[in-house]
């Protein structure tokens, strides 16, 4: 029964009292015990026995006080500093260091207040754990939300997971017309491999995260890695309940369970950080690149010749242009239909891109005229690639359904300054007039301005 608010006053309350009681009690105890009225039944006696039962009970709070009362206080003392803390934080990470002793309670005694100690510490720890991650994620939105550019986007995110989990490969695939495209991969040994995977489009669809941990079984391609992961993660990132993508993190050891918790968490900021870019990056394309082959269009290809022929001029550094044509391209259209003729346009910008160096630049110049700038390269090294570009076209096998047909191109090149022109249109003219050489001397050859 509480007779102030204050536990440790009760306590000293019931224990005086008791101790009076047992003092008043205990003459008469004596008596009964056989000790004659004489010696007990005197008021120095009744006085001793009274003084002797209040120093008893005041001596057991005080016991109490210290023994008990000191490790509540010690409890109430954590808290109150946790508080100011949490309070003080100009930033959460500020509480990342309360594994340490300034915050944690020792856990000496199986008792209850051994219990409640190792309850607090237990609380302490979800919360930095759950301040942490808030913290990480707050970080992860202020990375991604100033970018639109897609590939620098997906390298931020991947990097900036792969560092959090301490994973160490990564990728993130998306899925555009049908197809899975790596955007960025790290550490992984063959990308392309990841998007030929098979369980891929199952993952996709399947829109729930899955945790494969490899024990010697694997149910994702390993050689995909230069290392064999003990677990790899594959996140479908979804953008209003449709998956536009995956995200994949593998890991030499097993990822921790909060780690993970964390990581649902980035995946819902990139996943609208990532159809923001994809969104972007079509619109980009459009203003940019032709619709059927994805090459640039002839207004941009233009702006970039122009940018190019500039620096050219400038740095002293060579600039080479080839312009191709398809041989007898009305004949494929006339007697396969458009479609084969379409087919074969999107086949050669793909021949191109693969005979064409890091850098170099195609356009779709017309209809089925094509542009080749190759920036730094001389007239040898246009020499090389047209003819590598001109042979690879001719080896080249187009298929629609049963039927099979190959095509044939002319080349016309034109290297400044070895060829010495005044400005990029000049060098476009030289190069168009040496097509129209090797058209007229018998097609599929390369001519030179
Ligand atoms: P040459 O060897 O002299 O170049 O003969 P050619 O038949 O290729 O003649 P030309 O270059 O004049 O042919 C252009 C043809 O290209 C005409 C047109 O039907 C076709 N063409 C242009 N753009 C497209 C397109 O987007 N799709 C398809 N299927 N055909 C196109
Ligand atoms: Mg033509
Ligand atoms: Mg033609």
């Amino acid at each position: 029964m509480r007779l102030t608010k204050k536990v440790f006053l009760d306590l000293a309350i019931y224990m005086s009292s008791f101790g009076l009681l047992i003092g008043i009690v205990f003459p008469f105890f004596m008596l009964v015990m056989g000790i004659p009225g004489a010696y007990v039944m005197t008021v120095p006696f009744f006085l001793s026995c009274i003084v002797a039962g209040v120093v008893v009970g005041t001596i057991n709070i005080l016991l109490a006080k210290t023994v008990v009362g000191k490790r509540i206080g010690l409890l109430a003392n954590k808290m109150q500093f946790i508080v100011g803390k949490l309070n003080d934080a100009k930033s959460l990470s500020d509480l990342e260091d309360c594994d340490s002793q300034e915050c944690q309670i020792p856990v000496d005694s199986t008792d209850e207040l051994g219990e409640s100690a190792q309850a607090y510490n237990t609380l302490l720890q979800a919360l930095s754990n759950s301040i942490a991650s808030e913290a990480a994620v707050r970080s992860f939105n202020s990375l991604l939300s100033s970018q639109l550019e897609l590939e620098i986007l997906a390298k931020n995110a991947v990097e900036r997971i792969l560092h959090y989990l301490d994973a160490d490969a990564g990728a993130v695939i998306i899925e555009r017309g049908g197809e899975f495209e790596v955007i960025y991969s790290y550490g992984v040994k063959n990308p392309a491999e990841i998007v030929a995977n098979e369980n891929l489009w199952k993952l996709f669809e399947s829109s729930a995260t899955q945790r494969t941990v490899f024990d010697g079984k694997l149910t994702i391609d390993c050689t995909l890695l230069s290392f064999r992961p003990d677990e790899v993660l594959t996140l479908p990132i979804v953008y209003k309940n449709v998956p536009i993508g995956l995200l994949l993190v593998a890991s030499r050891i097993k990822l921790a369970d909060r780690a993970l918790q964390t990581l649902e968490m980035f995946n819902q900021s990139f996943s609208f950080a990532l159809n923001n870019a994809i969104t972007y990056d079509q619109l980009q394309k459009l203003a940019a690149n032709d619709p059927l082959t994805g090459l640039y269009n002839r207004r941009f290809g233009m702006t970039r010749l122009t940018e190019e022929f500039s620096r050219s001029v400038r740095t002293h550094l060579p600039l080479g242009l080839l312009i191709f044509d398809i041989d007898h391209f009305k004949k494929v259209n006339d007697t396969y239909g458009h479609t084969m003729g379409d087919k074969v346009l999107v086949n050669l910008s793909k021949i191109t891109a693969m005979a064409a160096r890091k850098g170099d630049l195609t356009i779709r110049y017309g209809g089925e005229e094509f542009i080749v700038i190759l920036p730094g390269a001389d007239k040898k090294d246009c020499a090389y690639i047209a003819e590598r570009l001109r042979h690879m076209v001719e080896e080249s096998i187009i298929q629609m359904g049963d039927i099979q047909i190959r095509v044939t191109i002319s080349i016309g090149v034109a290297a400044y300054p070895e060829y010495n022109v005044e400005s990029e249109h000049a060098l476009i003219k030289a190069a168009d007039k040496a097509l129209y050489m090797a058209k007229d001397q018998g097609r599929n050859m390369v001519v030179f301005a």
